[in-house]
């Protein structure tokens, strides 16, 4: 038998309903929305969801675990898909809503598969109909093109509700990473700590401070003081299962980590990593449109976690009839956290990020 109920499709819910509102969150409650309790999610349970909304499709799972009154009840939200290129978040959310058993949750788990589906089927990092970056066009707008109308969504109807926000990403097909979080630096003192603290908590070595607020987790964090992080795993487009399963170890040592969930020992019984803390990422742009070739010094320093040095060459571009437009060099020791593995750059698109040590 299975604890989940049946399938839902979500479009029949009250648009019009108010929220719990949080004394700290100034937003429009009237346009606000979903309710657990208006798609039935009863304590100890767990739904299984379609949102379909104002032109939107949302696959998701709430699951709302049974009330212990000894505890304060959490509202924890995780999201995969913003950028639907990026696929071991995707399996890892999927396979966590299978995993955990609501009556031994305690609070709210509302996990979405996949925010950008469009783009997932059309394997974009976009939202195909207006080519939407939803993770730096928040907060969007209700009467907007689609990507603007799914940011509207989470701003009005799903961060009013959390109590921290997760969101799931890797290297896209035409990025190599190395595994990073981001988290927001610029946010009020107490969200800050809050979301640093629980950076420590996951199997995350790279921790780098974040000064970003129009992407989703930023957004949430500097304008509606909802907590969360940024997490990086896995390159290339490909979804490994080793990428899967260490998200999903993530995903449970944050649950513990919040006293929300602690019934998956194999993947919470070894201690974090260690970790490494970087208050400044630089960021080198293409100054030219052309062809770009990273150095190997670049594909080697990521591989084995190697410095870069200041002054070391990482790249040159060249245009399509092979003639040299420009050579790339770090300006500072540091450690490469990403870079585009090529070939096509436009002027002003990343090459390379990276880490700056003190
Ligand atoms: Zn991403």
């Amino acid at each position: 038998m299975s604890d989940k109920n049946y399938y839902i499709e979500a479009h029949d819910f009250n648009p019009n309903a108010k929220i719990i509102s949080r004394p700290d969150i100034k937003f429009d409650e009237a346009e606000a929305g979903i309710k657990l309790h208006e798609l039935h999610v009863k304590p100890g349970t767990k739904q299984l969801v379609n949102f379909k909304f104002n032109g939107l499709e949302i696959p998701a799972t709430f699951i709302h675990g049974l009330h212990d009154d000894n505890k304060l009840e959490k509202t924890f939200v995780i999201t995969a898909g913003v950028h639907p290129d990026e696929y071991p978040g995707i399996a890892a959310l999927v396979r966590t809503a299978n995993k955990i058993n609501p009556e031994k949750l305690n609070g709210h788990l509302l996990l979405f598969h996949c925010v950008n589906l469009p783009g997932f089927w059309a394997r974009s990092r976009f939202v195909p109909e207006d080519g939407f970056n939803l993770n730096s066009g928040y907060p969007g707008r209700p009467d907007g093109t689609l990507g603007e109308r799914i940011a509207d969504f989470f701003v009005k109807n799903i961060f009013p509700q959390a109590d921290f926000i997760l969101d799931l990403h890797s290297g896209s097909p035409t990025e190599r990473l190395t595994t990073c979080l981001f988290y927001p630096e610029d946010a009020r003192k107490d969200i800050r700590d809050i979301s640093f603290n629980a950076a420590m908590a996951t199997d995350i070595p790279w921790v780098l401070a974040s000064h970003a607020k129009d992407g989703e987790y930023s957004y949430a964090a500097n304008y509606m003081n909802v907590p969360g992080l940024l997490l990086e795993r896995g390159y290339a487009g490909q979804c490994r299962e080793e990428w899967i399963r260490a998200f999903e170890r993530d995903i449970a040592l944050l649950l513990k980590h919040f006293n929300m969930y602690d019934d998956l020992p194999e993947l919470t019984n070894i201690p974090p990593c260690r970790k490494n803390i970087c208050e400044q990422t630089f960021y080198l742009a293409s100054k030219h449109t052309g062809l770009w070739y990273p150095d190997e010094n670049i594909v080697n320093s990521i591989m084995e976690g190697r410095l870069i040095r200041k002054g070391s060459r990482l790249g040159h571009i060249e245009n399509f009839y092979g003639e040299f437009l420009g050579d790339y060099y770090a300006e500072a020791d540091g450690i490469i956290f990403y870079y585009t593995s090529g070939l096509a750059i436009r002027e002003g698109e990343m090459l390379v990020a990276y880490g700056l040590l003190n």
